[in-house]
């Protein structure tokens, strides 16, 4: 026999996991399936760093407390960070900010994807939710007023309303013929932890380089500030070189392009390479169906805002679907699902551009433009409040947020 949900959620990673917790207390039958296996792995605070990690906002951190996440994730490993410095590396601008300029302590938390994932299943494997573990999407189709989705293995599952949750390959958002927007950065992130022979103070630092951003973003492990998580983003053609060269050889190019402001790079994990594209869903919600997270939005990682995004997608979402079912509305209307897309698009359009504009001047060559970025950043630096600002918008102190993510 199918199996049936009220609603269904596919992809259980850091942002389906979160909307099917905001929902535990719905009422509503709730189905979190996933590729994966959803077991929580013992944590190892003596283990390396896992080489995806996220800059989670202060609106992110108050979701997952809210969500009963966040002392598990605490309780594992976080690097809060209080200052930001950002550079030019073909000038002299650069740019500060502080937690302290808001009165705030930490900007955000550097936490690895693993580890905020494990925090979350924690919690779903505490609730009522029906998880369904190595159950991959292979086939989607609308059967009457329902979606009937079929398992590679098999099984078939209906429901009226289908969230994707699937990431920026969703095969949902395929399936169901959603169209997108999408153009490649030419650019590949290079991803890793290093440690350093200088302390990195629970500071990001963010260097442009002529070839693309390159963030060392802190991470801490019994008090220790040695160690840095990277992304390196690049042009494809130097990213295989980095990625073809020796430990000693990838170091010692590492410490040049970031002008060994943490002093000597002294040894680095595995490096990962991933390809950059940008991708935005031209609708987030169809009758049934609602796009949250990548599957709706990928972005560059120099704005560091993609799982936060996803975050505010997936409170919105449910605050929206749980006002409907107080009014008694049906949940797979268009209609309903449009006042979460209306709460977010205009949100997520506008950082994506905003992402998109920065990063075009700062692959920029011609002089006035170099001159523009290199003079933008000294006059900003020398104005407390547009940084601060900048700071509350990055602390998510402004803007419509949903009831989860409130100060
Ligand atoms: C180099 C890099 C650095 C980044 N740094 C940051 C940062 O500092 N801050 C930040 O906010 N964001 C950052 N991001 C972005 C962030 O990692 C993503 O936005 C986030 O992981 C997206 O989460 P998600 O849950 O939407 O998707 P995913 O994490 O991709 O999860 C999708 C889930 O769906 C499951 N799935 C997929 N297909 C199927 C299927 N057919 N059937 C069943 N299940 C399926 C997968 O198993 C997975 O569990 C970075 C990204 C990159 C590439």
């Amino acid at each position: 026999m199918d199996m049936r949900a009220d609603v269904l959620i596919v992809g259980a990673g850091m942002v389906g996991s979160a909307l099917a917790l905001a929902l535990r207390h719905s009422g509503l039958n709730i189905l979190l399936l996933d590729g994966g296996p959803l077991s929580v792995k013992p944590f190892d605070g003596d283990a390396p760093f896992e080489p995806r990690v996220s800059a989670l906002s202060a609106a992110s951190q108050r979701i997952l407390e809210r969500l009963g996440a966040w002392e598990g994730i605490e309780k594992r490993r976080v690097s809060p960070y209080s200052d930001m410095q950002v550079w030019d590396g073909s000038g002299t601008g650069q740019i500060h900010f502080s937690a302290a300029s808001v009165h705030a302590q930490a900007l955000g938390h550097i936490v690895e994807n693993r580890v905020v994932q494990d925090g979350l299943l924690e919690r779903l494997h505490d609730s009522d939710i029906g998880l369904l573990p190595n159950a991959r999407l292979e086939q989607l189709r609308r059967s009457g007023d329902e979606w009937l989705l079929t398992l590679a293995d098999g099984r078939r599952l209906r429901a009226p309303l289908v969230v994707a949750a699937d990431g920026a390959n969703s095969a949902v958002r395929r399936l169901a013929g959603c169209q997108t927007r999408e153009w490649d950065y030419l650019h590949h992130a290079i991803v890793t932890s290093v440690r350093c022979s200088a302390a990195h103070q629970a500071t990001a630092w963010q260097r442009f380089t002529d070839e693309g951003p390159l963030a060392f973003l802190p991470l801490s492990r019994d008090g220790k500030q040695d160690w840095c998580s990277i992304v390196w983003s690049t042009t494809p053609e130097h990213a295989e070189q980095l990625m073809a060269s020796d430990d000693a050889a990838f170091l010692k190019a590492l410490e040049r392009a970031f002008e060994g402001r943490l002093g000597a790079v002294l040894e680095a994990d595995p490096r990962v390479c991933v390809p950059l594209r940008q991708r935005h869903a031209k609708r987030y919600v169809d009758e049934g169906l609602a796009l949250i997270g990548d599957a709706a939005h990928t972005i560059h990682p120099l704005a560091g805002q993609g799982v936060n995004l996803g975050f505010l997608d997936a409170a919105v979402l449910a605050e929206v679907l749980v006002n409907a079912c107080e009014r008694g509305e049906r949940l797979a209307d268009e209609k309903v699902l449009s006042r979460y897309e209306r709460r977010r698009m205009p949100h997520n359009l506008a950082l994506m551009a905003a992402m998109e504009g920065f990063e075009r001047l700062f692959q920029a060559n011609p002089l006035p433009l170099r001159w523009l970025r290199n003079s933008g950043l000294k006059i900003v630096e020398k104005m407390p409040e547009a940084k601060a600002l900048f700071v509350r918008q990055a602390l998510g102190l402004t803007g419509d947020l949903p009831e989860l993510a409130k100060p």
